[in-house]
Order: structure tokens, then sequence, then C-alpha cells
């Protein structure tokens, strides 16, 4: 089953593919996730009562076999049994409401110090300004966890 086989090599936490496309210089893995509920944001209890999606959107991941590869996802949403609240489901290897997985996102913050913005922005064939974006995001997060993991 070779959705399988692709879900093994995607490798991110509870997530499966469910089919892909390619093209001559692209992979489209289409993913949904294997949790049948999801955590409230609110109040944090457990809800099963998925009752919408949101529209598929493209989320790039890092290049497979020399393509530029993007995951298919469609967010879910869920509503809260204990608080009413209606949330979209986050997931733990993309940011909320990226574009981005987190992996690509640290891949891109890799290259930008050994490399130009220019030099990556190429490379990736990604926007000056995303690479950019991606970059000062990265490093904001980095500081941050370098100070509160260090006693002075
Ligand atoms: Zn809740």
């Amino acid at each position: 089953m070779p959705e399988q086989n692709l879900t093994d090599l995607l490798k991110l936490p509870n997530l499966e593919v469910v089919g892909y496309e390619t093209t001559e210089d692209t992979v489209v893995l289409d993913v949904k996730p294997t949790f049948k509920v999801a955590l409230c944001p609110e109040c944090k209890n457990p809800s099963a009562s998925l009752h919408d999606y949101d529209t598929p959107r493209l989320i790039r991941d890092l290049s497979m076999f020399g393509r530029k590869s993007y995951l298919r996802l469609r967010g879910r949403r869920f509503e809260c049994k204990t608080c009413q609240n209606a949330f979209t489901e986050r997931l733990e290897w993309i940011a909320f409401d990226s574009s981005y997985t987190q992996r690509f996102e640290e891949y891109v913050f890799t290259l930008c110090r050994k490399n130009t913005v220019q030099d990556v922005s190429q490379l990736l064939e990604l926007g000056y300004e995303a690479v950019e974006g991606l970059f000062k995001r990265q490093a904001k997060k980095r500081h941050r966890h370098h100070k509160s993991g260090s006693s002075g």
C-alpha cells in the first residue's frame, strides 16, 4: 500500500498520507490527522465533535527527491461540548496559520545562517520576503529559548 509507505517516509507525528500527486518538479501529498479528537484551546478538554473542514491548503515541506514538496491539508474544526467553543485543531508540526511545516522553517533558518537571503530565495524558489520573514521568526524563537534556558 504506497500511501502507508509515504506516511512512514513523511515522518510527521499523527499524520497520515491518503494520496498524492506529482508533476515535473513538485510533489503534493494529501494528508490528514489520525487522531479522532482534538484538544479545546480554551478549556483543554478533548473534543470528538468534528463538525467542519476548512478548504484545503498547501503547506510547503522539505523537498523530496529534488522536487518541491507540499502537504495538502484540510484543517479540522471541532466544537467543544464542555465550553461550547468552536475551534480549529492545532497541529504540533506546524505553527498556527503558517504555510510551512516547522521543519521547513528550521531548514530555511539553517540555510540563512550560511547564505544570503537572496541565495536561499533562489535555491528554494521562495520569495525574498517569505525567506526573510521565516528567518526572523525562527531567530526570535531561538533567542527566546536561549534566554530562558541559560541562567546567565
Ligand atoms: Zn472547551
